[in-house]
């Protein structure tokens, strides 16, 4: 799973997996060489939704995943919470299975206080893409 990236960076690893793609299908024509151009194309959409749901974990979670370098602070007592690692969910997309993730932090004070830190994208709350 990606974390924070540059654009340079995501670009890079989005790239890959199109590149990766493209190696798939290749390889997949070389084993299947009688195979319709139907058989080929159902590999295809398979191949896309996979890269698809991945290409997009990059374009997301690369750019932010709420983590904040400086500690956010508790709305309840004011202390600084703790960052306790990244939770992850799964979205089933229109072009296929993406892993988003965001960082999640806890108060070391209060029972059960927890921040997910909203970032740029905001509206990409578990559910919202589907
Ligand atoms: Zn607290």
């Amino acid at each position: 799973m990606s974390r924070l990236q540059s654009r340079a960076q995501r670009e890079a690893a989005f790239l890959k997996l199109a590149t990766d793609l493209y190696t798939q299908l290749e390889e997949w024509y070389d084993q299947h060489p009688a195979a319709s151009f139907g058989e080929l194309e159902q590999e295809a959409r398979r191949l896309r939704r996979e890269f698809m749901g991945q290409g997009l974990a990059v374009v997301i979670n690369g750019r932010d995943t709420g983590f904040q370098l400086e500690e956010p602070v508790c709305p309840q007592c004011g202390q600084a919470l703790q960052f306790v690692g990244y939770r992850s969910w799964r979205v089933s997309g229109l072009e296929g299975e993406t892993e988003l993730e965001r960082a999640y932090y806890v108060c070391r004070e209060c029972e059960g206080q927890t921040l997910f830190p909203p970032g740029s994208e905001t509206a990409v709350t578990p559910g919202s893409l589907e």
